[in-house]
């Protein structure tokens, strides 16, 4: 395969196997036209792209029934007025501020901008989410980013000051097209702040569930300075986030306009020594990987044969990687229970686990439970306290099983 950025021949560096779509939730009479592709991670040495080979047609996943709402997360909510609050404080200057957000969800980060009575638009694919966002006074126009948009909302809005993303980016297989966009979308002096998960997190947690269909990138600082880099844009500042477990916001401007914080160089220096510019890391990462599924494995087994009752907890996207790759069927836990009514009733993609809705796992306590939404660990122990404490077992298969 060509690299998406810089096309320099790579190759996989391993494979996770057959793996479905990860949001595809679906209904006994949706098996049979389930829809399968081979997920592979490749990296490149060039410009340091941690990146997936085959990515099924973006259109297959976002469209018009995609069913994820940010807003209804308290969590998201808190999170995105202090991401907005962030930009505001320390990279806006001037007045007549305009602000782009790429990816716009539901109006969860504008909302913020709007409040403040800053000039903003969001650029949201799906149609039925953007009209959510109206609802809420966020402006809003339906259609994917590049150049053509980019050209569209100078000529009716004029350049802007900030281009932001949330958990976008690393979606978009032309980041390329991305970056024409953006320098013509922005002023001089304008920036470009992302925030995506972070691969120097998932290679020290082994979190490979962040590799799934929806990510075709994994970035790190060096390779965002990188691929920017080749668009004219320098990384001026970064910030590690907890969300995701584990995220980086980074933030991009012209070269030789801004200034560029100390943490840049820190964490640029922190990431050559971890590794992430050198392949060998990745053939560590594989092994990892195959260690982490054999001991989860072993472990449900286990429990199986000592006749104890395991329920999964957190019927995520990402848990679609785990399961898959590791087997995990109906055969080693009974059912996921999921507080999200749209995946109530139906099974998770590949592996075909019912769903159940919470209730089912508070009603009647399983022995074990396995923790997928493993990166809300903290607050699901506070609220599983009475599980813990009558003797209810907890498997996280990450960080550490
Ligand atoms: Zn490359």
């Amino acid at each position: 395969m060509k690299c998406r950025i810089c096309q320099h021949e790579i190759r996989p560096f391993m494979s996770f196997g057959r793996m479905p779509i990860a949001n595809g939730f679906l209904t006994p009479e949706e098996f049979d036209s389930e829809y399968f592709f081979e997920l592979k991670p490749a990296f490149c040495d060039q410009c340091y792209a941690f990146q997936i080979e085959e990515q099924p047609d973006p259109e297959m996943m976002f469209h018009d029934h995609y069913a994820f709402f940010s807003r209804t997360s308290k969590f998201m909510q808190r999170h995105f007025k202090a991401y907005a609050d962030w930009v505001y404080s320390n990279h806006l200057k001037g007045d007549d501020l305009f602000v782009v957000e790429i990816g716009s969800n539901d109006g969860i980060m504008l909302e913020n901008f709007a409040n403040r009575g800053v000039r903003h638009l969001g650029v949201e694919p799906s149609a039925n989410v953007a009209e959510e966002a109206r609802k809420h006074g966020v402006e809003t126009i339906v259609c994917f980013f590049g150049s053509d948009t980019a050209k569209g909302i100078v000529e009716e809005y004029g350049q802007s000051d900030a281009l932001l993303a949330a958990n976008v980016m690393c979606h978009i297989p032309d980041l390329n097209g991305i970056a024409e966009g953006a320098d013509i979308l922005l002023k001089d002096d304008g920036v470009l702040i992302f925030e995506d998960p972070y691969l120097g997190a998932m290679i020290k947690k082994t979190s490979y569930d962040q590799i799934y269909d929806e990510h075709v990138f994994i970035f790190s600082a060096l390779s965002v300075a990188s691929i920017f880099g080749r668009h004219g844009f320098e990384l001026i500042d970064l910030l590690p986030q907890e969300t995701h477990g584990g995220s980086m916001r980074y933030v991009l401007a012209r070269k030789g306009v801004r200034g560029a914080s100390s943490i840049v160089c820190e964490i640029v220096d922190a990431e050559k020594a971890q590794g992430l510019h050198l392949p060998e890391t990745y053939e560590q990462f594989r092994k990892d990987c195959e260690a982490s599924k054999a001991r989860l494995i072993r472990l449900l087994e286990e429990e199986k044969a000592a006749g104890r009752r395991v329920v999964g907890y957190g019927a995520t996207s990402k848990s679609t990687t785990i399961l898959n790759y590791c087997g995990i069927g109906a055969n080693l836990i009974e059912f996921i229970s999921d507080t999200t009514p749209i995946k109530q009733n139906k099974c998770t993609p590949g592996m075909h686990v019912p769903v159940k809705p919470y209730e089912a796992f508070t009603e009647d306590y399983p022995d074990t439970a396995l923790l997928l939404a493993w990166n809300h660990q903290k607050e699901i122990m506070a609220k599983e306290e009475a599980f813990s404490s009558q003797g209810g077992k907890w498997i996280s298969p990450i960080p550490e099983i």
